[in-house]
C-alpha cells in the first residue's frame, strides 16, 4: 500500500461504546412517551413487538444496503396494537427523540479516543462513516463525546439513504476526505458492514475488536453479529496503541 494520508472510522462499538442496559433504557423511554401521546397498550407486549418490527427492518436495510428509520418501525408496531398512524406523526417523532435520549447517558469513548483523534487529526485527514437510523442522534452524539472537531467529513447512513455495507456509503467518505482509496484505511468493528463493506468499496479494512476481546454488549445491536469473521489478512487492533503501531509500518 501506498502512503496513508486519510482515514475512515465507523463510529458504535468502534469509538463509542455503550452500557448494556441502554437498549433497554431506551425502548422504556420510547413506550413512556408513546403512553404519553394516549396511545394505550401494555408495556412488555409492545417492546416485543417493537423488537420484532426493528429487527425485520433493519435486516431487510442491510440486504438491500437502504437504510429504515426508527420512525417506521414504530408505526408498523403500533398498528399491530390497532393504531394506524403514519411513520412521520409528531408523536412517532417525539417517541423517537425520547428513544435516543438514553444513548447519551448511557454512552461512553472507548478509552484514549480523543487523545487518539487528536493526534492524528495533525497528520490525516480523518472520516466518520456511521449506520445510524437516526441521523440527528449520532452527530448529537458525535457532538455531545467531543468527537466532531477531529473529523473532515461525517457521513451517516440516515442521512444519505444507504446503510453499510453498500459502497455508496464508502464513496462518499472518499469523496469527503478527497483522498485516491490506496492512500487511505477505514476502521471498524463490524464484521460485515465494516469490513466486507470497505473490502467490496477496494479500500483497506483494519479490524478493530476492543468490544468483542472485552466481551461488551454490542450496542444498539438488534441483529446479532453471527456472521464469518475476517480472516488472517485484515490487520485487526484491539487499542489504540495497536493503532499507531499499524500505521508505523507505512511512514
Ligand atoms: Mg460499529
Amino acid at each position: 500500500m501506498k502512503q496513508i494520508s486519510a482515514i475512515g472510522f465507523d463510529l458504535f462499538n468502534t469509538l463509542i461504546i455503550a452500557q448494556g442496559d441502554a437498549l433497554n433504557d431506551a425502548v422504556g423511554r420510547l413506550v413512556h412517551s408513546l403512553h404519553e401521546s394516549e396511545f394505550e397498550f401494555e408495556s412488555g407486549p409492545f417492546r416485543k413487538i417493537h423488537r420484532e418490527e426493528a429487527v425485520g427492518f433493519i435486516h431487510r436495510a442491510n440486504k438491500e444496503g437502504l437504510e429504515t428509520h426508527n420512525s417506521i418501525w414504530i408505526s408498523a408496531a403500533l398498528k399491530r396494537f390497532g393504531y394506524v398512524v403514519p411513520p412521520h406523526d409528531t408523536r412517532i417523532s417525539a417517541a423517537v427523540d425520547a428513544y435516543f435520549s438514553a444513548f447519551f447517558d448511557h454512552c461512553s469513548l472507548i478509552p484514549g479516543t480523543r487523545g487518539m483523534l487528536r493526534v492524528l487529526s495533525e497528520r490525516y485527514r480523518l472520516g466518520l462513516l456511521s449506520n445510524f437510523t437516526h441521523a440527528p442522534a449520532a452527530l448529537g452524539l458525535a457532538d455531545h463525546l467531543g468527537l466532531r472537531p477531529f473529523f473532515d467529513v461525517v457521513v451517516i447512513s440516515g442521512e444519505l439513504g444507504f446503510r453499510k455495507p453498500h459502497p455508496m456509503m464508502f464513496e462518499r467518505l472518499v469523496e469527503g476526505l478527497k483522498v485516491s482509496k490506496d492512500h487511505m484505511i477505514y476502521v471498524g468493528d463490524d464484521p460485515e458492514t465494516d469490513i466486507i463493506g470497505a473490502v467490496g468499496a477496494g479500500i483497506q479494512p483494519v479490524w478493530m475488536t476492543y468490544v468483542r476481546d472485552h466481551h461488551l454488549a454490542a450496542v444498539p445491536g438488534y441483529l446479532s453479529n453471527a456472521g464469518q469473521l475476517p480472516g488472517d489478512d485484515v490487520p485487526r487492533i484491539s487499542t489504540w496503541e495497536d493503532l499507531f503501531l499499524f500505521l508505523d509500518q507505512w511512514d
